[in-house]
């Protein structure tokens, strides 16, 4: 048997290290079994650090996870009705522990039964046999590989292989899955594996899948780094159906997601009002050009996307085409009329204006917008307004946006500007 702890010396951290340790002590304490399993093996052999750790007890691996945390500090989150916890230590390392379970499946595409079992079954349920390898972390045979279904030698060939041919019927979103890590890892998904792949895909086996398990899997696609080459090949497949029926793969969408990647870079390192940028869904919202206004919002129904990702696919293709003329003209526009466009919109549909924008003319504007204009508030406030007798309502409101709009425009530079022509325009209505 291939013992790997000298491996696991070089790859690992210390601190892992000592971890993984303790979880060998205390399986024996607890007269239970631990395995390292999943990613972490796999990307192991690829010498990758894989920072989620997944380890499966043959016991009751919440009573282990409460034994970790204590003895560590840690934090335990747990999950009952599947035997699962997650342990994040006080070093910010997390690891995920599973009950050993089997899984059958009444129908193909079904949720599976899951039942808690042996180590063993734990291993046939995986997707692909360089994820169904485990090694053993318990103190007599600490290190040593358990590789049932040949995921080694799978690696060495650089290939994806299903455990079973029945594995796609199952369950659907290991399409995904299986394109994902072949891009990501530079494999192959082998024929056999292939074609089996191809047969669920043309049997549309993934419409009986749960929406939000296949919306959590597109999601993870669109996060992947080399995300052209992973959609090139859902195509190949012919798997964009899965997503969409009518998403296309053009001849642009290359450079598209390069003027995407441009724009968020740029905006990482040059706008002063940094926010996280939700990246993957301005992929998805390119994705969906082809897609009418109907459809995109029965995909964000469908797959039950968060108001606010509905809210931002639905405002892009509202809007994208009347806000891109405007910005693309050549006449002059004034800053006030650019921040009425752009600021109601949220960044990632800005950003994905900037990046498919032909002109250079709006480009600079939505670069100029973000520099300056964005969030951009009047020097006097609510009380300054108040003091000189509006009362709050809409002309209070429309008071505060035409401050604004002449600040934007250049015309009032100082609060001592704003100030008297807000008791112009209080004047006016008083
Ligand atoms: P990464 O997190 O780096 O993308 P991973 O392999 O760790 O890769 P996870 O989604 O965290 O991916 O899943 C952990 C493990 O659980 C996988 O390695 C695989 O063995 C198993 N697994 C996950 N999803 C499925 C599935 N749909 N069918 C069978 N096994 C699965």
């Amino acid at each position: 048997m291939k013992n790997l702890s000298d491996k696991m010396q070089q790859c690992f951290s210390q601190s892992t290290m000592m971890l993984l340790k303790r979880v060998g002590a205390i399986s024996k304490h607890m007269g239970c079994k631990a395995y390292l399993i999943g990613g972490t093996v796999r990307d192991l052999f690829l010498c990758k650090e894989n920072l989620d750790i997944d380890i499966v007890i043959e016991g009751d691996a919440i009573h282990f996870g409460e034994r970790l945390a204590h003895e560590l500090h840690g934090i335990i989150i747990s999950h009952k009705r599947f035997g699962t916890c997650t342990v994040t230590t006080p070093e910010y390392i997390k690891i995920d522990f599973a009950t050993a379970r089997r899984e059958t499946y009444a129908k193909p595409a079904a949720l599976p039964t899951v039942e808690f079992s042996s180590f063993r079954d734990d291993l046939t349920r995986r997707d692909f046999t360089v994820n169904a390898m485990a090694i053993s972390l318990n103190e007599e045979g600490f290190g040593n590989l358990i590789d049932f279904f040949d995921g080694v030698g799978d690696i060495e060939k650089k290939q994806i292989k299903v455990l079973h041919d029945k594995s796609f019927v199952d369950d659907p979103t290991r399409i995904l899955r299986g394109i994902r890590l072949e891009k990501r890892l530079g494999f192959t998904v082998e024929p056999h594996t292939a074609n089996l792949m191809r047969k669920s895909i043309e049997k549309e086996i993934y419409k009986r899948v749960q929406a939000p398990r296949l919306r959590d899997e597109i999601i993870l696609t669109l996060k992947e780094k080399e995300l052209f080459h992973t959609i090139k090949r859902m195509d190949e497949f012919r798997a964009l159906k899965i997503v969409h029926p009518y998403l296309k793969l053009h001849e642009d969408l290359s450079g598209t997601f390069t003027a995407i990647d441009e724009a968020c870079s740029w905006y990482n390192d040059n706008s002063p009002r940094k926010r996280s940028i939700e990246k993957w869904l301005i992929y998805l919202m390119v994705l969906f050009n082809d897609v009418s206004y109907d459809g995109t919002l029965y995909f964000c129904n469908k797959f039950e996307l968060k108001r606010g990702e509905r809210l931002r696919m639905i405002s892009y293709k509202r809007q994208s085409s009347k806000v891109l003329k405007t910005l693309n003209a050549k006449r002059k526009i004034l800053p006030s009329k650019i921040y009425r466009l752009l600021e109601p919109l949220s960044h990632e549909v800005t950003l994905l204006l900037m990046a498919v924008s032909r002109s250079g003319l709006g480009k600079g504007r939505i670069m100029e917008f973000f520099h300056k204009y964005n969030g951009m508030r009047t020097a006097v406030k609510g009380d300054d307004i108040k003091a000189l007798g509006v009362k709050a309502g809409p002309h209070f409101a429309k008071i505060v946006e035409k401050i604004l709009y002449k600040k934007l425009n250049g015309i009032l530079n100082n609060r001592e500007e704003e100030l008297e022509y807000a008791k112009k325009l209080a004047k006016r209505r008083l």
